[in-house]
């Protein structure tokens, strides 16, 4: 797969190590409720995740979560709160709204504050290399030390400064340093160090976790193209002066812009559509096409009939992967090529557009061989291993009764239980992944019971897809015999299964 570069400007083959592969991509700062923004990139970041774990790479994904900085103790200070309080909320909205969305969830998701101790020592490393000195409870990075600066978002430190504004500040030795330390002012929240009390800056704490769970150097390096500069440039710098180590990150990864139209909806609350707002209206598949439809490196103009238009589509989808109810012919509908030709768009860089012309190429192609009464199980499998790919649930259109998921939840005890009495545990990861934990199930909205459901029965039916091909006949029925009892069937058709609910 060759995936673009911001440091180097190019097209680079993403390289296969015998390690797994790292990719570190900076999260939220959550002061307010997440916007579009947010779930753009997070899906941006969820597809090449899914497909490069499709492409057989084993991925650790981290995500920070900026729980201290400006705005969010404007934010607490506003609504009378504390910095805690709101960072508590705010994350765990954003992470329902993402499993609505169904974006796989970062497998380590560390919280600046909770990082303190290594962000000290990285800042003290690097005065003692001299590339970051103190100055009154405060520590700058010395910008000019770095032959570097500069280097990822393409400007000079010379074109910086003349279009730098005057930073008044007459401690920093050069307007451009930038800093790693914050002394602390008034009642901010402050944690002990060698330079006195005080907080993190914001670009320090990427580099400490980078370092910390991910080491000096990795293969990814995700955000918004609006952090290229300041914060992927500081980041960048600190991190290579820290560890002495080129280049931090193999690809630095950008996704493009949203904007936002001048439509009534989106002025209406400040120029920025809430995620919740834009979920309570569309499904979350609709929402998905409409960024992939969109390379991922190209700005996307946000409105309301761009979301609505893909709806359609989406059913178009979801149709053709309903069984046909007449096999006539003997001829089976063979669509390897465009598996190929899906491959090598995602290849090129995630060109998700072509990749998406490809998949609705395949639905026409079913939809066509299902009326003359062709075999299109086979097609019909690949196509709904294409679209997981990209990440779409799928999900019928009729919503899931309230009560299914406990009584889902409870067969799925039951299920643990034999298979822990049969010995066969290898397999129970493909539930433990899924199952969350402390969770209230009557507490959840609508969109993530659904969401929820859907990837428990989906684990149980690839459990039960295990079991028979593994003739462990005595499991299989169990599990089969468990989900009819709660209308939801399993469709057998040569070595899979899928389940549909009958209620
Ligand atoms: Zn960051």
């Amino acid at each position: 797969m060759k995936l673009y570069d911001t440091l180097s400007r190019e097209l680079k083959e993403v390289r296969i190590n015998d390690r797994s592969l790292t990719m570190y991509v900076c999260g939220l700062t959550p002061y307010s409720e997440p916007h579009l923004g947010h779930a753009m990139k997070a899906i941006v970041f969820d597809v090449l995740r899914r497909y490069l774990e499709y492409s057989g790479f084993e991925v650790i994904h981290v995500e920070n979560i900026t729980d201290i900085d400006d705005k969010m103790i404007n934010a607490a200070d506003q609504n009378n709160t504390t910095v805690t309080e709101i960072a508590k909320e705010n994350t765990k909205i954003y992470f329902d709204q993402m499993y609505a969305l169904n974006v796989l969830k970062p497998h380590i998701i560390p919280k600046a504050t909770e990082e303190i101790e290594t962000i000290i020592n990285i800042i003290k490393t690097l005065q003692e290399k001299d590339y970051a000195y103190a100055a009154e409870g405060d520590v700058y990075f010395r910008v000019r030390k770095s032959d570097q600066y500069g280097e990822l978002s393409g400007r000079s430190l010379d074109g910086l400064k003349s279009g730098a504004r005057v930073d008044l500040n007459p401690l920093k030795e050069d307007p451009l340093d930038f800093v790693l330390w914050k002394s602390k002012k008034q009642e901010e929240p402050s944690w002990q160090s060698p330079w006195g009390e005080g907080r993190p800056g914001w670009h320090i704490e990427c580099t400490a976790m980078v370092n910390r769970y991910l080491g000096s150097q990795i293969d990814i390096h995700g955000g918004g193209q609006d952090l290229i500069f300041p914060h992927h440039e500081n980041e960048n710098v600190q991190s290579e002066a820290f560890s002495s180590s080129r280049p931090m990150s193999n690809h630095w990864v950008h996704n493009g812009l949203l904007r936002f139209g001048d439509d009534k909806m989106s002025k209406s609350i400040g120029n920025l559509v809430s995620v919740s707002d834009v979920l309570s209206q569309f499904s979350a598949d609709a929402v998905r096409l409409f960024f992939l439809t969109s390379h991922y490196r190209s700005p996307l103009t946000f409105t309301e009939e761009a979301i609505a238009s893909q709806e359609a589509a989406i059913s178009r989808l979801k149709n053709a992967l309903t069984p046909s109810n007449k096999t006539s012919s003997n001829k089976v509908l063979e669509i390897n090529q465009d598996v190929d030709l899906f491959e090598s768009a995602m290849n090129n860089d995630l060109n998700t557009p072509q990749a998406l012309a490809i998949l609705f190429g395949i639905v026409t192609k079913i939809n066509q061989a299902k009326s003359f009464g062709e075999d299109i199980v086979p097609a019909q499998e690949v196509l709904r291993k294409l679209s997981k790919v990209l990440g779409f649930t799928l999900q019928n259109d009729k919503v899931l009764p309230d009560n299914l998921l406990s009584e889902v939840l409870d067969f799925t005890n039951q299920i643990k239980a034999k298979i822990l009495d049969s010995g066969n545990t290898d397999i129970l990861h493909k539930l433990s992944d899924v199952v969350l934990d402390d969770i209230n199930v009557g507490k959840l909205d609508n969109n993530k019971r659904n969401a929820y459901l859907v990837n428990l029965l989906d684990a149980i039916t690839e459990i039960r897809n295990y079991l028979r091909t593994n003739k462990l006949y005595e499991l299989s029925d169990f599990v089969r015999d468990g989900l009819a009892e709660m209308d939801v069937v399993l469709e057998d058709s040569k070595d899979k299964s899928f389940w549909k609910y009958s209620g």
